[in-house]
């Protein structure tokens, strides 16, 4: 079954010169829809909808996302199997270029455009690209939720029933020889 969810894009061509701002309500529909992961028996979904707001701003040869949302997703908690949700904050501050193959085909940049030689700005930040001429925010949301989402969720402890003694089948008792230890040598000091 594919379950791709309701796309979200921006045409690069379309964004002018002095930057597009994208304000867009996402359901929770659709948002359960982008962490949906067939494949696997524990998914992500939305617990609620989530208003990203974004700017996209041409710089060079690249386009600056910045923006993002608020997101509460929740999953089965990987300990106790009830339902969890996380709260995730996304802060784009992304670099957008053309992909591999257009790059080659366009000839304008190059990878060698950002060897050591050429100045690089201190400020750190994120490349990804787009293909066709096509920016895809759905899967830079996407991708940015998994990785800011936990790997793996839970929402308890871990009951602190596992003492060293019970572990090791009652053989081997470490702390019952240094409990021995410590009497004798509190014997000593007598
Ligand atoms: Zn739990």
């Amino acid at each position: 079954m594919t379950r791709a969810p309701k796309s979200f894009t921006v045409r690069a061509d379309r964004i002018p010169v002095g930057g597009l701002d994208i304000s867009e309500v996402l359901s929770v529909e659709f948002l359960s829809e982008l962490v949906f992961e067939g494949s696997k028996p524990l998914t992500w979904q939305a617990v609620e909808g989530a208003e990203v707001q974004l700017h996209l701003m041409p710089e060079a040869t690249m386009i600056r996302l910045t923006g993002g949302g608020k997101f509460v997703m929740a999953t089965p908690c990987i300990r106790c199997m009830h339902q969890a949700s996380f709260a995730v904050t996304l802060d784009f501050n992304t670099r957008l270029m053309p992909g591999q193959a257009e790059l080659e085909a366009d000839g304008t940049i190059t990878l060698e455009s950002f060897s050591d030689d050429v100045p690089v700005q201190e400020e750190e930040f994120v490349v990804s690209y787009y293909q066709d001429g096509i920016i895809d925010i759905s899967a830079l949301l996407r991708e940015q939720l998994f990785l800011d989402l936990p790997d793996y969720p839970t929402c308890c402890e871990l009951p602190a029933v596992f003492g060293a003694e019970e572990m090791l089948d009652g053989k081997i008792r470490p702390f019952a020889a240094l409990a021995g230890m410590r009497s004798k040598l509190l014997g000593l000091d007598n």
